[in-house]
């Protein structure tokens, strides 16, 4: 079996909410970074119908961010991928609104879920209402939420604008744990998002883009798997139903399943990262590649007896490989690639990290693999 691996980047605002960049701006910077699709999520408005399809030839993906205006305080921000019409008139109750977004057959993911607040950013737009269910998954990975905890000064963010890459090293912990917690129940599948807007931070006469949207584009991204190659443009132009039709499906249905990982591709490129599991004889190593697997995302039964799982992490480049089991590391090593046979049913994923401007950081997140009880 061979995937195809595209790299994703979403939770994108414009000109059609509070975003500055327009979608020009939005696919300019996605083909600038080489992405291969961008899904935009501009706030309570959904604009598929306008825009769409491909630009350029880059797949250009349009859902929505819901939340309701007129709670106070904001909270409970949810991205809707897929949605077919605009689901904002169920934004006052979480739950009707995850419940609109499933019976159009779209994705749901609780965005931001977790912001760090200071005297400088003291408000916040937390998830709250966790006691709802239904949904497809958590921004585990909210690229410009991530910086708020260092807004501990005017300076100290003037500076974190001129050189973010300095200041950020992982997702927030309280959000990794509680992701955690969560898939002990069930599946929710995790991605990163970089909730783009492309706002101006200034100090005086100092002024700067904070986050740029090539900067965004190249940053932070959700690279899928999927087992059929994307059309890609038509070479008729830009709007053949079909092809936009089959390529959608593609990209939803490795959200879904939590065929993807979550990349900071800015600390090096995470392309090529792999992990899956085999079924295979006891104590027998390495099964052949491309023979039946199972991938991130994917259930699995614990064989009976004679058999076993064989997991294996393989990396784009040499780095700190975690494998975690219901959170908690069960083994780790530097270097390409990582194996290990399971005797024991638990969710299991797999973190890298990487020594980047002087210190260690986060830099691949995946999804678990689901290893039941037979
Ligand atoms: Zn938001
Ligand atoms: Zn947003």
């Amino acid at each position: 079996m061979t995937w195809f691996e595209y790299t994703g980047n979403i939770h994108i605002h414009t000109t059609y909410s509070d975003g500055v960049g327009t979608f020009d701006d939005v696919v300019e910077a996605a083909l600038w970074a080489g992405d291969d699709f961008v899904y935009v999520t501009d706030h309570n408005v959904l604009v598929r119908e306008r825009e769409e399809g491909y630009r350029r030839g880059l797949l250009t993906l349009v859902g929505q961010e819901v939340h309701d205006d007129d709670r106070v305080p904001q909270r409970n921000h949810l991205l809707c991928l897929g949605v077919t019409s605009d689901v904002t008139g169920q934004a006052r109750d979480p739950q009707q609104l995850i419940d609109a977004v499933n019976a159009q057959q779209g994705l749901s993911f609780l965005a931001h879920p977790y912001e760090e607040v200071t005297p400088l950013a003291p408000d916040h737009w937390a998830w709250e209402s966790w006691e709802v269910g239904g949904y497809t998954g958590v921004e585990l990975w909210n690229y410009m939420s991530s910086f708020r905890g260092f807004t501990t000064s005017r300076f100290r963010t003037l500076v974190m604008g001129i050189m973010p890459h300095w200041f950020l090293r992982a997702p927030l912990s309280k959000m990794v744990r509680k992701w955690d917690e969560l898939t002990q129940q069930r599946q929710v599948v995790a991605i990163g998002g970089t909730d783009v807007h492309g706002w101006t931070i200034g100090m005086g006469p100092l002024r700067r883009v904070f986050l740029p949207y090539r900067h965004c584009a190249q940053a932070l991204n959700t690279h899928i798997l999927t087992p059929r190659r994307l059309l890609g443009a038509p070479p008729n132009g830009r709007s053949d139903p079909e092809h936009l039709r089959h390529d959608r499906e593609l990209v939803l249905d490795a959200l879904r399943r939590g065929h993807c990982w979550v990349g900071y591709d800015l600390a090096g490129a995470t392309r090529g990262f792999r992990f899956a599991a085999w079924q295979t004889p006891a104590g027998v190593t390495p099964p052949a590649a491309e023979s039946p697997h199972a991938i991130m995302g994917d259930g699995m039964a614990l064989p009976q007896w004679g058999c076993e799982i064989y997991l294996r992490v393989d990396a784009p480049a040499v780095a700190e490989i975690r494998l975690l089991r219901n959170g908690h590391v069960v083994t780790r090593r530097w270097g390409r690639r990582l194996e290990y046979f399971v005797s024991t049913p638990g969710v299991y994923r797999a973190e890298l990290w990487r020594t980047r401007w002087g210190r260690l950081r986060g830099w691949i997140f995946s999804n678990p693999i689901y290893v039941r009880d037979a």
